[in-house]
């Protein structure tokens, strides 16, 4: 199927026609096009996340592949990199294959498997790295997400190891013996509410302690969900130096805060925890400056089970994929080229995934989204694609919404709804 959208905006830029043949897009379409009237749309390179939870195998209570990659679709993204911690773990080149043959199944949008960097995420053994770089998977980002790796000296070897194939090792920056029984940041809420805090300084000290051992080893750390004002100076530090680190910031660390704890909804229950009003300036201020490369979603669908509970025995984590353009968007403006950059571009650079990212130019693979950003919704758990509905944003009214998604030329999404 050609397509020829009409009167689009290209990031931002004056309306003009986009045409889409065999994949690519073009500078002409053929006659029998489908016309798509874009006029008030903006076209962006498809939505990359590199952190994505599709929690198959294992927990497709919670999700599967083919459920989160149609979230995915909706949310405006081509491409989400799916991390490690299902059940088995995905450490050997078997269960990233079954993943990524599971992604290329659905076809909704492209899915990269993270491998893990120790066995069982357990922190002790390196996993096999290189088989898993080797599979049909291709695995390049290898991160034990949920656990820190914690122990200094596996976590110079796995930065040693990935440098032969230009992997990268994504840390859930994370001191444990400082986060023990944490339930929520430690600040002033926590100390109302009598709740054990997780200090800034836990995630702050794994970040400077990593990036000194990627300068060392002379190889690519990547931060995940950077939450306090604190990881943003030793980033900045750290990239002021040359060293080989990028950072994201997910959707609901440049929005919430730890107030929302106050209620004791466990929707708001997520780790790192939401932070201060003092931590969400810091880091939206590092989006912009670029200290953190990318927006990533931490999509972390949960069971009802897992998370109407009390909010103790709630695990952490949120649902990101729907809404994280519409956030991005109602924090920061129709800002279309940062947008495009944190979003896509950077993403897929970091995640080495060629044909994402791209400029829009003629001739490039066609993975696009189209945005109505004068377009508000409120946000309805029940509406969501995810099997999931612990989203915080329930209710929420917001910017922006995705009218359609090109996977190279193909839609996955069409007047705002999943084509299969
Ligand atoms: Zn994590």
């Amino acid at each position: 199927m050609a397509y020829l959208l009409k009167g689009v905006s290209i990031l931002g830029a004056a309306p003009t026609d986009l045409a889409i043949v065999d994949g690519v897009i073009s500078d002409k379409a053929p006659d029998d096009a489908q016309v798509i009237d874009a006029t008030g749309l903006v076209a962006l390179p498809g939505l990359v996340d590199v952190h994505t939870h599709l929690r198959e195998p294992g927990r497709e209570d919670a999700e599967t592949v083919e459920t989160g990659s149609r979230a995915a679709a909706l949310g405006g993204y081509t491409a989400v990199c799916s991390m490690a911690n299902t059940s088995p773990v995905a450490d050997t080149a078997g269960v990233v294959e079954q993943v990524w043959r599971l992604g290329r199944e659905a076809g909704l949008v492209d899915v990269q498997p993270i491998g893990a960097v120790t066995i069982g995420l357990a922190g002790k053994q390196l996993a096999e790295l290189g088989a898993m770089a080797d599979s049909a998977a291709n695995v390049r980002i290898f991160s034990d997400d949920g656990f820190c790796v914690a122990d200094p000296r596996l976590m110079r070897r796995a930065l040693e190891y990935v440098k032969a194939f230009d992997g990268v090792i994504a840390q859930h920056a994370e001191e444990p013996r400082l986060t023990e029984g944490a339930q929520m940041h430690e600040g002033e809420v926590s100390t109302r509410l009598g709740l054990t805090g997780w200090p800034a300084v836990a995630e702050e000290a794994i970040i400077a302690r990593d990036v000194l051992l990627a300068e060392h080893v002379g190889s690519r750390l990547h931060v995940c969900h950077v939450s306090t004002a604190g990881s943003v100076e030793v980033l900045r530090q750290a990239k002021a130096r040359g060293v080989r680190v990028t950072a994201e910031v997910t959707p609901h660390h440049l929005l919430l805060t730890d107030e929302l704890a106050a209620g004791y909804d466990p929707v708001f229950k997520v780790n790192p925890p939401l932070r201060t009003r003092n931590d969400v300036e810091a880091l939206r201020q590092a989006l912009l400056d670029g200290v953190i490369d990318v927006v990533a979603t931490d999509h972390a669908p949960h069971a009802v089970q897992d998370k109407e509970c009390e909010w103790s025995y709630a695990r952490p984590g949120m649902l990101g994929l729907e809404t994280a353009l519409p956030i991005v968007l109602s924090v920061f403006g129709e800002k279309w080229d940062l947008i495009a950059d944190r979003m896509s571009i950077a993403p897929a650079r970091i995640a080495g995934l060629t044909g994402h990212g791209g400029d829009l130019s003629a001739g490039t693979p066609a993975n696009i989204t189209l945005v109505d950003p004068s377009a508000r919704w409120v946000v309805d758990p029940a509406e969501l694609a995810s099997r999931s509905r612990n989203t915080p944003y329930a209710g929420m009214n917001l910017p922006g919404r995705i009218v359609a998604t090109f996977l190279r030329g193909e839609a996955t999404v069409l007047d705002g709804k999943a084509v299969k």
